[in-house]
């Protein structure tokens, strides 16, 4: 048992004994927090221009109905979490990673803007257009989508000074696998279809301004 090696292809880290698991502990870690051990975590820094382009969709048509069913599904979802977060409270039976689900949504929606909620989920769908090779399949993303939601709340459990960084970085509590997949799935419900539509309307805006830019390069290259 202890002599097999990690089933991620090129990985030569050895399983552990007594481990089930066919990943080597650090491919297990990326599993459990990222949704496949292979899927690498979607930084703030990275997501930036993607939410740029989203503030920019959304500044230019104010008042597009998109933003309005947007809000409203975001706020049936809230609605539809408040009796499972308190049915541990009520000493009803409950469904644990459904219970923690509901807790981890209603924390964030209590800090962060629902604006800002919508930006950073509508970025990490133009982020998948603009890039599908950057999740490793849809649990990964899903978990991506639970991951950046999280952070717009301070859910750290302290700080800690990197000093090979030379910052201090906030150490996060992990989240229960199970109950990040049942978030996830709600999540993909509210922005899934808002999210494609205008990832997908967004990206056509490119391609033409490419196509564009392209024939204005040729039209003047031929000036005489
Ligand atoms: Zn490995």
């Amino acid at each position: 048992m202890s002599t097999r090696t990690c089933a991620v292809p090129g990985c030569s880290k050895l399983c552990g004994p007594r481990v089930y698991s066919p990943y080597c502990p650090a491919h297990r870690k990326a599993l459990r927090c990222h949704g496949h051990p292979e899927q690498r975590p979607v930084t703030f820094y990275e997501l930036a221009p993607h939410m740029t382009a989203v503030r920019g969709v959304v500044k230019r048509n104010p008042d597009s109905e998109a933003w309005a069913i947007v809000g409203t599904r975001w706020g049936h979802l809230l609605e539809q979490a408040e009796p499972i977060a308190a049915a541990p409270a009520s000493g009803l039976p409950f469904h644990k990673p459904t219970w923690q689900a509901a807790d981890m949504l209603l924390k964030v929606a209590a800090v962060a803007d629902a604006a800002k909620v919508r930006e950073v989920m509508l970025a990490l769908y133009l982020l998948r257009m603009r890039d599908p090779h950057r999740f490793r399949d849809d649990k990964a993303f899903t978990f991506t989508l639970v991951r950046r939601l999280r952070h717009l709340a301070p859910m750290a459990k302290g700080r800690y000074w990197s000093h090979k960084a030379q910052r201090s970085s906030c150490v996060y509590r992990e989240a229960p696998p199970r109950a990040v997949a049942v978030l996830g799935a709600w999540l993909g419900e509210v922005f899934g279809l808002a999210g494609f539509l205008v990832a997908e309307a967004l990206c056509t805006r490119e391609v033409k301004a490419a196509g564009e830019r392209a024939r204005l390069a040729e039209a003047v290259g031929a000036f005489a």
